[in-house]
Formats: C-alpha cells, structure tokens, sequence
C-alpha cells in the first residue's frame, strides 16, 4: 500500500465528463489498495474569468477580495469530483484550504504556504476516505483565505505530499511529460523519462510551464517523488527525482527559453562605488526584479555602461523609475529593447564537464546570432538574443547538445 497525491490541472477537469475520467485513475488507485488525496484545479479558463470579473470590476483591487473571488473556481471542482467519487461508490469529501488548514503568509495573490496539518486527512486515510483538496488556496494569519500565485495547484499538491508524506505526488495534465525543450518550437523536442529537481526547478523557473516554480522547490527541500503525466493517455510521463536517482547523465538535459525579458543599457555611469547601488535601490523600491546584470570595464577608469534585463511587463516601469532618478544615479544615455529573448541550456551534466559554455557561443556563433548578455550559474547557461533568432537559436542548439528525437 502506498500513499498517493494526485493533482489534476484545469484541462483534465474542463467539465463534468473528464472530472468523471479524472475520477476513474482515482478509482484505479483507490482499488489497489492506495490511500489517496486528489487536489483539483478550477476548471480550464475559471480563473481566468474570475480574474477578468475582478479587473472588470475594480482598476486598484483589494488583494483579499481578488483572493476570496479567485479562489472559488477550485471550490466547485473539489465538489465536484468528491461527488463523483461517491457517485462511484467511493468515500470520499472536499477539503478547502481553510479546513485543513493549509495556513499561508498574508501575501495576498501570491501567497507562501507556511504550514500544514494533515492529522484529520491522515486519520480518514484510516475509515477509507479518499480527501479531495481545493488547489491554488489557503488560509493566512488574518484568517482571510490567500492564493498561491497563477499556476498555484501545483504547489498545493506538493506541499501536501510532503505534509502527508506521501510516498509520491502525481501531476496530471495535458502533457504526458517534460520535454527537453518547448515542442511547438524544436519539433524534434523528446520526452525526458526522469530529471533532477535541481534541473527541473531551472527549467520552471526559466520558461517550461508544465510546474509552477515553487512546487519543484517543495518536491526538492522535501523530496518529494513527482511524476508529471497526462490524464488523457495511459502511459508513463516524467519522474523528477533526487539526482542520486538517476545513473546516466546527459551534460545537457533541456533547453528553456523566456519571452518574457528586455534589456536596459545605462550609458556612461561613473564607475566607483555605490553606483549598482544607486540604479538597483530604486528599482527594488518599486518591486522590479532584475535578472542578467552585466557591467562593462571602463576604458578610462572613470565611466562604464550598465546593462540589465528584466521582465517585459516591468520594461516600462523600470525606465520611468531610472529616468525619474537619473540625477541621483548619473548616466549619458538610457537604451532599452523589449525584442529579447533569454536561451538556456541546463543539465547538472556541467559540473563535470568542460566545454558546455563554448557549445553554445560556437553554435549560435555558426548561425550567426549576436549574444547580448551571458549568465552563468552551476547548473545553467543563459543567453539573451535578439528575438527573431529565437526558434533558430533553440534548434540548434538541440541538435548540438545531442538531444534530437531518433
Ligand atoms: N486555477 C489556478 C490558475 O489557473 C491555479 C492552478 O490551476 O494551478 O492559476
Ligand atoms: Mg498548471
């Protein structure tokens, strides 16, 4: 007997007829002896909509509000598939974040799940219930309930795998696993059969959306088995495991690509101290988060260029705040460029292995791609190109690192 959480995403609960197929794998489980707790998402496009009703309805919302409002898409689907469970001749309730409770910080819309207290699921393990638990929510310290960010059932449903310790935590979804890059882009993308956390969480954070971010960190810190499948097929998907757990390394085991970048070049800052200082104070201020930095030498000892990107969304914000400061900081110029994209290799592969970094430059050096900034980290290389060498940068570099389909 083992115990299972089973998470199934918006399209596997679009309606009532696939909440009745997503019912029939908890049957499966349920059958072989398991104890199981499912956490369901809303149905596919809820949230949006109820996110759409919030926005329709107020400019400058109240975070509580939005919460309390987006919060019940989940609410539906939970009751939902404990009624057709029993419909099943199954025992089975819906779980709110509140009753639970899964307690989370007071950061409305994004909030962070603290603690959980799995005591009254785990006892009903004990009568045969299986627990359908609400996705995306929690409660927080003013007793208001509190989602986890967009993406937010994933993390619901790791965090209670290892409050349960759960012996795994599968995801369903419309995939049927993590590929070594986006397939609508390198069609020779592959299904990866089992990945690091470690990898896994580079390749969340770094554009694959198949997990939100923060689930991967929950799996990794506890280690939690995830196991990423599509409810539509009836075939093994992605195991994301301990590195331990997996004997042959690739040095490169996917390639991740974000949109979501652009580039800012401060031109001719001083160059002595405190002047990072100066640039990033007031963008941290304003709650804009700076990703690939790069600082030029300077020539004369006196005036350098600061380059840096962040996200899309905050491209505009980010010039209004450096504009707005440009005495305090001192520049000649201020550049920006929004039609960025950031391409990274990933694998554990390179702790051990040289060479990885001049694959890269070789490769987009060969197609004739300029690389604007470079980041590196243990397990990642980053480069930000110009964004209609986009698909040619990502297919390359597939085939370079050996990851092509047969
Ligand atoms: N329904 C929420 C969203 O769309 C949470 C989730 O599905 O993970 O973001
Ligand atoms: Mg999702």
């Amino acid at each position: 007997m083992a115990r299972i959480v089973m998470k199934f995403g918006g399209t596997s609960v679009a309606d009532i007829g696939r909440i009745e197929n997503a019912a029939r794998r908890v049957q499966r489980e349920v059958e072989a002896g398991h104890e199981v707790a499912v956490v369901v998402s809303a149905m596919a496009g809820v949230t949006n909509q109820l996110v759409g009703y919030v926005q329709e309805t107020s400019k400058i919302y109240d975070a509580r509000e939005y919460d309390a409002i987006v919060a019940s898409g989940e609410q539906v689907t939970a009751g939902l598939m404990a009624l057709r469970l029993q419909e099943m001749g199954i025992s089975a309730r819906s779980w709110l974040g509140w009753q639970i409770p899964i307690r989370t910080n007071e950061v409305h819309g994004k909030a962070r799940i603290e603690d959980i207290d799995g005591s009254e699921i785990v006892r009903r393990f004990g009568e045969g219930q299986v627990a359908v638990v609400a996705g995306f929510q929690g409660v927080s310290p003013n007793n208001r309930i509190a989602t986890l960010g967009r993406g937010g059932s994933d993390t619901s449903a790791v965090a209670v795998a290892a409050a349960l310790k759960a012996d795994r935590c599968d995801i369903y979804t419309d995939v049927d696993g993590v590929y070594t890059t986006d397939p609508r882009i390198v069609p020779k993308a592959r299904k990866i059969e089992k990945i690091s956390h470690e990898e896994m969480l580079e390749m969340a954070s770094l554009g694959a959306k198949v997990l939100q971010t923060r689930s991967v960190e929950i799996a990794m810190n506890h280690g939690v088995r995830l196991q990423v499948l599509s409810s539509f097929e009836d075939k093994p998907g992605t195991l994301v495991v301990d590195e331990e757990e997996i004997v042959e390394q690739q040095v490169v085991s996917g390639i991740a690509y974000s949109r979501d970048e652009a580039k800012i070049t401060l031109v001719k800052v001083a160059d002595k101290p405190g002047v990072a200082a100066n640039i990033f104070g007031p963008l941290t201020d304003a709650s804009i988060n700076v990703d690939m930095i790069v600082q030029s030498v300077s020539p004369d000892g006196e005036r350098t260029d600061m380059t840096f990107t962040v996200a899309r969304t905050d491209l505009d914000r980010a010039v209004q705040v450096l504009k707005s400061n440009h005495d305090k900081i001192g520049y000649e110029s201020l550049l920006s460029d929004g039609d960025v994209v950031k391409i990274s290799v990933i694998g554990v592969g390179m702790r051990s292995h040289a060479g990885v970094a001049q694959t890269m430059f070789r490769t987009l050096a060969e197609k004739g791609i300029n690389i604007q900034v470079i980041s590196t980290s243990e397990i990642k290389i980053s480069t930000l190109v110009a964004e209609e060498y986009a698909e040619l940068a990502m297919r390359a570099l597939h085939t370079a690192y050996g990851l092509d389909a047969a």
